[in-house]
């Protein structure tokens, strides 16, 4: 792999190596999005030979030994090699080593564990090359005493597999799934949404999220969940929109779905918009499809097109106009009824609320001029019967 960025990296370390994702992907000629890379040097002296060449060195991790080397503007997380001395299922106690091997044994999968120095030689412990080749995620060592290690790795699991999993998955992971998935009960809320979104960020997360199911995994996490409704998203070739899937495959009550999994206020506003029950048919004219771009979004219509099961040509004319259909904006605002004369207070409001439904009524096309006079005539008739 080259860069000017980790050219400088590899010129202050040449003992380093890339690991984990990013060597899976160069394999598979993808580029990934950031760059982990490993040291059998102690912190101390990363920063110290990163420093010595000229690259800032910031002490991001320094106890559990990563050090962040940036260079041509990008940042190389640089860890110490490490060997785990005791594990309970959620945090590790490790000590770094010299040893790639154990470095690479504590890693979750065959795919994940393999490093790549400068010349490009992956150095590849445990099958993880053959394994990528044939779509197999293993763990690295026996299944079942890895998942009791942490249990996150059976989110993980998922995760891998609907990104690289092809055919029949590997009987002994999901026999030890099975087997341990009581433990996934015990992870924080917070990692466990963040895994569910990667998992249905893959291209084709439905094989995964039905294996979830049939191992009992996502009855634990995620109840509401009815992978079929997944299916036939995919299907209708919808977009690859991890919060559209969550919606998809059913959240019950949003809030409850939310403050369970601990959303951030914007995924669950972005939730609540998605399984709002006002969505557009292609039968709707401009005006309609105007009117509703005043109320939402164009992506938040978008979605709601996908869960009202709309696939095809029609919903997709449908999808085309809300794309192409600027979003209205009322072309009059407060102010400018307060130069017209109108008092500030309730009757500017009732007033502007009478020229938007006005507006609204015409399919949100009339222009600035044709607002104002619409203004005025309220303005009269108001005057002239104040309670109307
Ligand atoms: P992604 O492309 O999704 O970021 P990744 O392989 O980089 O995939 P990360 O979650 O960023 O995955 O973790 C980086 C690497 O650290 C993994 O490839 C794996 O080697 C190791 N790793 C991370 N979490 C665990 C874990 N819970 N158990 C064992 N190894 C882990
Ligand atoms: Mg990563």
């Amino acid at each position: 792999m080259r860069g000017a960025g980790l050219d400088l990296v590899w010129a202050a370390l040449p003992e380093a190596r890339i690991v984990g994702g990013a060597v899976r992907d160069a394999l598979l000629g993808r580029e990934s999005a950031d760059i982990d890379m490993a040291s059998p040097l102690p912190p101390g002296v990363v920063m110290a030979r990163a420093g010595l060449a000229g690259l800032k060195a910031v002490p991001t991790g320094i106890a559990h030994g990563t050090v962040t080397v940036v260079a041509a503007g990008k940042g190389f997380e640089v860890t110490t090699l490490r060997r785990d001395v005791a594990t309970d299922g959620r945090h590790a106690v490790v000590e770094f080593t010299d040893d790639w091997r154990a470095d690479a044994a504590r890693r979750d999968f065959t795919i994940n564990a393999m490093s790549m120095d400068q010349e490009g030689r992956v150095f590849d412990y445990f099958g993880g090359r053959d394994d990528l080749a044939a779509g197999r995620v293993r763990f690295v060592g026996g299944a079942a005493a890895r998942i009791c290690e942490d249990y996150l790795r059976v989110l993980r699991y998922f995760r891998f597999f609907a990104r690289y999993g092809r055919g029949a998955p590997d009987p002994e992971a999901l026999a030890a799934i099975g087997a341990n998935r009581a433990g996934v009960a015990g992870l924080s809320a917070e990692r466990v949404w963040h895994e569910l979104k990667l998992i249905l960020q893959a291209p084709l997360p439905c094989a995964a999220v039905r294996l979830m199911a049939e191992s009992g995994v996502l009855g634990l996490v995620w109840p509401e969940a009815v992978p079929a409704r997944l299916e036939a998203l995919a299907r209708d070739n919808a977009p690859v929109a991890p919060l559209l899937r969550v919606a998809a495959l059913g959240v019950g009550d949003v809030g409850a779905f939310a403050a369970r999994l601990r959303l951030s206020g914007a995924e669950a506003a972005r939730l609540r918009a998605y399984v709002a029950p006002n969505g557009l048919a292609p039968g709707d004219d401009d005006d309609t499809v105007r009117r509703a771009l005043c109320d939402d979004p164009a992506e938040v219509l978008a979605a709601r097109t996908w869960l009202a099961g709309g696939g095809g040509p029609a919903w997709d004319g449908l999808r085309a106009r809300l794309a192409a259909l600027p979003r209205p904006v009322l072309p009059l605002q407060g102010r400018d009824l307060l130069a017209l004369g109108v008092r500030p207070g309730p009757e500017l409001g009732r007033v502007l609320r009478g020229v938007e439904a006005w507006w609204r009524t015409g399919g949100c096309v009339a222009e600035r001029a044709a607002c104002l006079d619409e203004a005025r005539g309220l303005m009269e008739r108001f005057q002239a019967s104040p309670r109307e």
